[in-house]
C-alpha cells in the first residue's frame, strides 16, 4: 500500500511548527515533506538585530536541509502549482501527491504597487535592503529618516515601531541622534489598531520618548526620490525605510484558494474549502470580528500549525481529537539598550480582543531571545 503523504508547502514559521508536531506523533511509515523555495530558516524578527548591529544574517539563518535528520523530507524548489481535485503539487521539476496538505506560504512583499518605492526606499522586511538599512544609519551624521507602513495587512504590526526605536537607539551610540529626525507615517488613525485605543496610546507616548513621531492617516501613494506623496499631503525625507504592501503568494492566487487575491480565508480550523488541505500562518485571514482580523504573526502562524497538525494526527489515528486555534499569544516590542516590553494577546476575548502591554525590562528581552533560540533548537 502506498504510504501516506503529508505535505507542507513552506518552511517557515508556521510549516516548521506543523512538520515537527506531526513528526512527533506520528510513525515513521508515514512521510513528511516540506517543499521551500530557500535552503534556510531565519525567524524576520532577527532582521531587526542585523539593523542594530548585534547579528549577521550568515550567522544566523540554519540549513533546512536538518529536519531530514528527523525523518522529515526537504525539497528545496519553488511550488509552482496546487492542484486541489487531484491531489498533486507541482513544482519545475517533480511533481508530488499528497493526502493531506497544509500551505504555509506566508506572504510576498509588493513595493511595485507603489510607484517608485522601491527605486527610492530601503525595504525593512526585504532581507537584502536589511544590511543597507544598517550601514546608512550607522554613517548618517544629520537630516531626516521616515518610517513609513504603505498598505494593511502588515507583518507583525508592532515591528515597524520597534525597528524606529531601535534605529534611535543606533542613532544615539553614534552619537548622531540629535541631529536626525525620526518620522513615522501610518494609514491607521492610532499605532496598532489590533492591539486597541490604549495599548496604541501606549506605543504612541514611547515613541514621543524617542523623539519619534507618529504621523497617524497617511495613506501613501506615490514615492520620489526625497518625496514622499500622501492622500492628504506630502513630506520630504534623506533616508526613507518602508514596510511595502503585502501580496498573497501568487501560485495561491494562480490555484484559486484566494478569492479577488484574497488571503486564504479560513477559520479557526484552518480548513480550506478543499478535502484535507489547510491554509496557516500569514498566507490566511481568520476574522475575529467583521473588521479585525488575526494580525500575521510568527507566533499565531505556529499555533495554527500545532492545531492543523494535531487535527490530521486524530484523523491519521482515527482519533476523535478536534483542536481549534486560540488566538492566544503574545510578541515582545523591543525598544532598545537590550530591552523590551511584551504585547499580550487574546484574540477571541469577548466582546473585543484583548491586549495588554508589559512594560519595558531588560528580562522580557532576554525572554525574547530566548524564544527565538528554543524554536531553532526543537524545531530543526
Ligand atoms: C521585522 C519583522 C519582525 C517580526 N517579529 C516577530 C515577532 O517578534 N514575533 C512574531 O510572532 N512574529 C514576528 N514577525 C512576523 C513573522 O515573521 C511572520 O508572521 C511569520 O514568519 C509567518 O509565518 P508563516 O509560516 O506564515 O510564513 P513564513 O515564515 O514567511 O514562511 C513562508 C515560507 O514559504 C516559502 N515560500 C513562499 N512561496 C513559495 C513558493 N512558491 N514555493 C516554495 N516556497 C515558498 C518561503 O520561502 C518561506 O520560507 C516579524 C516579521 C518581521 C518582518
Amino acid at each position: 500500500m502506498r504510504p501516506i503523504n503529508v505535505v507542507i508547502l513552506g518552511g517557515g514559521f508556521g510549516g516548521l511548527a506543523a512538520a515537527n508536531e506531526l513528526r512527533e506523533n506520528l510513525p515513521q511509515d508515514i512521510r513528511i515533506t516540506i517543499i521551500d523555495k530557500k535552503d534556510w530558516f531565519m525567524m524576520d524578527l532577527v532582521k531587526l538585530w542585523i539593523i542594530n548591529g548585534t547579528r549577521e544574517f550568515e550567522l544566523s539563518k540554519r540549513p533546512l536541509e536538518s529536519i531530514t535528520k528527523k525523518g522529515i523530507e526537504f525539497v528545496n524548489e519553488d511550488v509552482m502549482k496546487i492542484d486541489p481535485i487531484g491531489k498533486l503539487i507541482r513544482t519545475k521539476y517533480r511533481q508530488f501527491h499528497y493526502d493531506y496538505l497544509i500551505i504555509a506560504l506566508g506572504v510576498e512583499l509588493a513595493p511595485e504597487k507603489i510607484p517608485g518605492l522601491k527605486e527610492n526606499s530601503l525595504i525593512l522586511y526585504d532581507i537584502n535592503d536589511v544590511p543597507k538599512i544598517r550601514d546608512t544609519l550607522r554613517q548618517m551624521k544629520s537630516g531626516k529618516i521616515a518610517i513609513v507602513i504603505t498598505g494593511l495587512p502588515y507583518k507583525c504590526p508592532p515591528a515597524p515601531f520597534e525597528a524606529a526605536l531601535l534605529i534611535r537607539s543606533v542613532l544615539e551610540e553614534t552619537g548622531a541622534s540629535d541631529s536626525v529626525t525620526i518620522d513615522f507615517y501610518s494609514p491607521t488613525p492610532i499605532t496598532l489598531p489590533a492591539g486597541g485605543p490604549q495599548v496604541s496610546e501606549e506605543i504612541f507616548q514611547i515613541l514621543k520618548s524617542k523623539k519619534i513621531e507618529f504621523h497617524g492617516n497617511h495613506k501613501t501613494i506615490e514615492v520620489e526620490p526625497n518625496k514622499i506623496k500622501f492622500e492628504n499631503g506630502e513630506t520630504g525625507f534623506d533616508v526613507l525605510i518602508s514596510v511595502p504592501p503585502h501580496k498573497v503568494p501568487a501560485v495561491v492566487i494562480e490555484s484559486g484558494f484566494a478569492e479577488n487575491g484574497k488571503f486564504v480565508v479560513v477559520d479557526k480550523t484552518c480548513t480550506t474549502k478543499y478535502e484535507n488541505v489547510y491554509a496557516i500562518g500569514d498566507v490566511n485571514q481568520i476574522m475575529v470580528t467583521d473588521k479585525i482580523a488575526v494580525p500575521k504573526a510568527g507566533i499565531f502562524a505556529e499555533a495554527e500549525g500545532v492545531t492543523v497538525a494535531r487535527n490530521i494526527i486524530s484523523q491519521i489515528k482515527n482519533e476523535l481529537e478536534n483542536a481549534i486555534f486560540d488566538g492566544k499569544g503574545g510578541c515582545f516590542l523591543e525598544t532598545g539598550k537590550g530591552t523590551a516590553g511584551y504585547l499580550q494577546v487574546d484574540m477571541f476575548a469577548t466582546p473585543d480582543p484583548l491586549t495588554r502591554l508589559q512594560s519595558s525590562s531588560t528580562e522580557h528581552f532576554s525572554e525574547k531571545e530566548k524564544f527565538e533560540q528554543e524554536r531553532l533548537k526543537k524545531w530543526l
